[in-house]
C-alpha cells in the first residue's frame, strides 16, 4: 500500500477564510460582532430574503433554541426518525419533553409522514424532519400533518445546504424553525457553528434573547439612550449559544463558495452514479420533483445482498486499502440512552435497522481530486470483484 490514507471527510479552506479570521483577531474584537452580523445578513439573503438568520455556536444549539421558542416544554412529545444523528432528540430532552422514534422511507431514509401520523398522540407538539444527505424530506405531506393536528415544524437541515425542494430553498418552506449545521465535515464549516432561521419575528426575537444568557436587548435598545451602557436585564435563564467573530469570518467566504463547493460534490455524485451502476449496490437516492436539489452532503449506499460481503468487513477492505469510510446512521434506537430509555426495539423500524446494517457512506467531499476518487472507485470495484 504505497497511496497516503484518503480521510472520509475533509473541510475546504481557503485563503480568503485565513484572511477573514486573522482581520478578526487583529481587530480586537473576538467573540460576536460585526463579523457576525454579517454573516447572519449575507445567509439570509443567501436563503432568497424573507427569513431572518441567527448565528449560534452549534446546530444542536440552534435546535434547542427552536424548541424553547416554539414553546416546547417537560411532557410534551416531539416526533423524530430513528435515521439520525442523536442532536435532534437530545435537545427535546434538553427541555424535558419526550422524543417520540419513527421510522424512514425505504428510498430515502427520511421521516416517512404515514410513521408520523401513526405516532401522534394528544401530547404531541412538534416534528423534526431531518433531510438525510441533504435530500429533502416530503415536506408537503409533513407540513400538511402538522397544519391538520396544529403541531410545530422545526427542520434539522444540518445536511441541507444548499438544497431545495420543488424549487423553494430549504429554510423557506414555512415551517417554524429551521436549523443549519457548519460542523467541520458539512458542506460549508466554520469549525463549530450552526445557523437558526425563521419568517416568525416572535421566534426569531425570542431565540435572540435565549442565545444570550436570556439578557433583554429590546429592554437594552429601549433604555439605552437613556441610561449608561452598562445596564441590562436579564429577562430568563438562557445560554450561551452565540456565535464568535472568528468562527463567523470562516463562514462568510464559506458560504461565498457554497454554489462552487455544491457543483463539485454533484458532479463528483453523478460520476459515482455512473461508475458505480452495475455493482451489486443500491446507490442513494435522486431527487423526484423538479427544482429539487440534493446537497450530496454524504453519498450514502447499500450493500446488496448478492455483494458477498457484510458492511463491517467492506469498511474494513476499504481502510486496508486507505480507505476512510462511514455509517449514516447508527439509528437512535440501537444506542443505549434511546433503547433504554424508551424501550426501543429494531422491530418497530424495519426500515432504518435494514439501511443501516448494509449502509456504507463513502468519501465525497471537495478537497477529493479526481484521482483521489478514480481510487475510491477502484477499491470499490476490487472489494466487490467487478
Ligand atoms: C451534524 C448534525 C447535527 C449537529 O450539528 P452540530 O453543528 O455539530 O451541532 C444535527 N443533526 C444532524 C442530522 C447532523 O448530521
Amino acid at each position: 500500500m504505497t497511496d497516503k490514507f484518503l480521510p472520509f471527510a475533509l473541510p475546504d479552506i481557503g485563503e480568503e477564510e485565513i484572511h477573514e479570521v486573522v482581520d478578526a483577531l487583529r481587530s480586537g474584537w473576538v467573540t460576536t460582532g460585526p463579523k457576525t452580523k454579517q454573516f447572519e445578513a449575507d445567509f439570509a439573503e443567501f436563503l432568497g430574503g424573507g427569513v431572518e438568520a441567527i448565528a449560534v455556536n452549534s446546530a444542536t444549539a440552534g435546535l434547542h433554541l427552536a424548541l424553547e421558542a416554539v414553546g416546547i416544554k417537560a411532557g410534551d412529545e416531539v416526533i423524530v426518525p430513528t435515521y439520525t444523528f442523536t442532536s435532534t432528540a437530545e435537545v427535546v430532552r434538553y427541555l424535558g419533553a419526550d422524543p417520540v422514534f419513527v421510522d424512514v422511507d425505504p428510498v430515502t431514509f427520511n421521516i416517512d409522514p404515514a410513521a408520523i401520523r401513526a405516532a401522534i398522540t394528544p401530547k404531541t407538539r412538534a416534528i423534526m424532519p431531518v433531510h438525510f444527505a441533504g435530500l429533502a424530506c416530503d415536506m408537503d405531506a409533513i407540513l400538511a400533518v402538522a397544519r391538520e393536528h396544529d403541531l410545530r415544524v422545526i427542520e434539522d437541515a444540518a445536511h441541507a445546504l444548499p438544497t431545495t425542494y420543488k424549487g423553494t430553498t430549504i429554510g423557506k418552506l414555512g415551517s417554524d424553525v429551521t436549523v443549519f449545521s457548519f460542523y467541520a465535515n458539512k458542506t460549508m464549516t466554520t469549525g463549530e457553528g450552526g445557523m437558526v432561521v425563521s419568517a416568525n419575528p416572535d421566534i426569531i426575537k425570542r431565540c435572540k434573547v435565549m442565545r444570550l444568557h436570556g439578557i433583554s436587548r429590546d429592554a437594552f435598545d429601549r433604555y439605552v439612550s437613556k441610561t449608561p451602557a452598562w445596564f441590562y436585564e436579564v429577562i430568563e435563564p438562557g445560554f450561551k449559544y452565540n456565535m464568535p467573530d472568528i468562527a463567523a469570518a470562516m463562514g462568510i467566504h464559506q458560504l461565498k463558495k457554497i454554489r462552487r463547493f455544491h457543483e463539485q460534490r454533484e458532479a463528483m455524485a453523478k460520476r459515482y452514479d455512473a461508475e458505480l451502476a452495475d455493482l451489486p449496490l443500491i446507490l442513494p437516492a435522486r431527487p423526484t420533483h423538479a427544482g429539487d436539489l440534493h446537497a450530496w452532503h454524504l453519498y450514502p449506499v447499500r450493500l446488496k445482498p448478492e455483494a458477498g460481503i457484510g458492511r463491517n468487513e467492506f469498511i474494513q477492505a476499504m481502510a486496508d486499502k486507505g480507505i476512510g469510510c462511514s455509517v449514516h446512521f447508527i439509528p437512535l434506537h440501537l444506542h443505549p440512552v434511546w433503547r433504554d430509555g424508551y424501550q426501543l426495539k429494531p422491530e418497530q423500524f424495519p426500515v432504518a435497522q435494514a439501511a443501516f446494517e448494509a449502509e456504507v457512506t463513502i468519501p465525497l467531499y471537495t478537497k477529493m481530486s479526481d484521482a483521489d476518487q478514480t481510487r475510491v472507485i477502484a477499491a470499490i470495484r476490487e472489494i466487490l470483484g467487478a
